[in-house]
């Protein structure tokens, strides 16, 4: 293969390039969850990636030397989050659909904007943001916006929130700004998420005048130590703490709130999709009275980067608090380039449309019910086996510790460095622990079993 990107046809290449991109990416498919794999790469592969600093050249270099040293010298150094052994982060591993949509969405290479951009996208993520509120039990008349993450969708979320809350006393922000306008007070969980904090920092609300509601030992807040609401105030809850996966009591804390007049954001980035599970949705009892929710696709619904929802229920609020109609592009108000922080946008809902339109709604409770019965099993046989499990395990989060804190810390770091599974640190009330995540639809029992297996053979080492 010898042309440069710029060759004045490169029809020929162009797929002699993706063909060979694509068996290179099959071969990646093939060695996951094998055990030639490493979760975490080398200390050799890392020196590796050297070879990537290389200068600018003037005259470019071939497409597929590029595309081959990206796989060889890149590609060694990938942490395989979509092995069954890697339980960091509440990451997933993409579905097939998902990856198989998206490698079409690619190939069609949509501005997903509006109707008139993309026909096909459009009415695709209409469609998804149809399912996604059917999956999860909300509003139905809410508006969805396919967002890069959860943390876009809380910015989002937020913006069309103070909006909405000043346009009620009567204060238009877009025109008049927020110097001078009436003050906005935001309460948070002491456990908030701290990209939820971010969202507050960047829309300019204040650390300082953030008030934070005290959390009990789950990690779930307190109703009765929240703060007097009223109708100039942001609430802001959550459905499934990084560390104990817990939720807040939507049922004691939402009613009241409304009834106040105040605005209820909940943060479910992982855990809203226990809703979509017979079983667990009792987590979740009073969190459809919200006012708007953020949640991933590239958590728990398995669907790849830069995949997230932002709903609100007031399709109006979003609408207009996002909108960005043009002289040269207007929209309806339900196009996403009207929902999302972007104008020109992927098509991300197409692989949520996928994984919605293949699992349905029993495949999606079959994938969040697993998830919890391994973290439950986990959680089982780490206890047996020495550790202390310090979650109740009501999700797919466990949070463990060794005997001492050097051991945990011991643990954990032997494990990484192994390859052979990979899960993060945390600090739980002050003490180092860590957190094992099931979230993926690849991982099994045997999968488990080689994890605490391999944790339990590190404590005896490690004594
Ligand atoms: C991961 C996470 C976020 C942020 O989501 P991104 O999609 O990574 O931006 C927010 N809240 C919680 C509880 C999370 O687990």
């Amino acid at each position: 293969m010898s042309g440069n990107a710029t060759d004045p046809d490169p029809t020929d290449d162009e797929l002699v390039l993706l063909a060979d991109a694509d068996r290179r990416a099959r071969t990646w498919t093939a060695g996951i969850g094998s055990s030639a794999r490493r979760v975490f790469p080398s200390a050799e592969s890392l020196a590796g990636l050297s070879r990537l600093d290389e200068p600018l050249t003037t005259a470019g270099r071939p497409a597929g030397e590029t595309i081959a040293m990206l796989d060889e010298v890149a590609g060694d150094c990938v942490v395989a989050s979509n092995d069954p052994r890697y339980f960091g982060f509440v990451v997933g591993s993409t579905l097939p659909v998902a990856a198989a949509a998206e490698r079409i969405a690619l190939a069609w290479d949509q501005c997903a904007s509006s109707f008139d951009n993309s026909p096909a996208a459009h009415v695709l993520e209409k469609q998804a943001g149809r399912w996604v509120l059917d999956a999860l039990d909300l509003p139905r008349a809410s508006a969805v916006g396919f967002t890069t993450s959860a943390t876009a969708g809380a910015v989002t979320a937020l913006t069309a929130a103070r909006r909405a809350l000043l346009l009620r006393h009567g204060w238009d922000v877009d025109q008049r700004g927020l110097h001078g306008a009436p003050t906005v007070r935001v309460v948070i969980g002491e456990l908030a998420h701290i990209t939820v904090v971010r969202a507050l920092r960047i829309l300019g609300f204040g650390l300082e005048n953030i008030e934070r509601a005290p959390v009990d030992e789950h990690a779930r807040v307190t109703a009765a130590a929240m703060p007097d609401l009223d109708d100039l105030t942001l609430v802001i809850l959550q459905a499934g703490e990084v560390n104990t996966g817990e939720f807040d009591p939507f049922a004691d804390i939402i009613p009241a709130a409304r009834r106040a007049g105040a605005w209820v954001h909940v943060d479910g980035a992982f855990g809203l999709w226990a809703r979509a599970s017979q079983t667990h949705r009792v987590l979740t009892t009073g969190i459809d009275a919200a006012d708007s929710w953020t949640t991933d696709g590239h958590k728990w619904l398995n669907t790849p980067y830069d995949s997230a929802m932002v709903i609100v229920r007031d399709a109006d609020a979003l609408s207009s608090a996002m909108n960005s109609d043009a002289v040269y592009l207007a929209g309806s108000a339900d196009a996403q380039k009207n929902l999302t922080l972007e104008f020109s946008r992927r098509a991300r809902g197409i692989p949520i449309w996928a994984v919605l339109r293949t699992l349905g709604a029993d495949g999606v409770e079959e994938l969040v019910d697993r998830c919890v019965d391994l973290a439950r099993h986990a959680a089982e046989g780490l206890r047996a086996n020495g550790f202390t499990v310090l979650n109740r395990c009501v999700l797919n989060q466990v949070l463990v510790r060794g005997e001492t804190p050097e051991q945990t810390e011991t643990v954990r770091d032997r494990l990484q460095q192994s390859g052979r599974v990979w899960f993060g640190p945390t600090v739980w009330q002050g003490e180092p622990a860590f957190r094992v995540s099931v979230s993926s639809w690849r991982t099994r029992r045997e999968h488990i079993d080689e994890l605490v297996e391999l944790l339990t053979a590190e404590l005896a080492r490690s004594r």
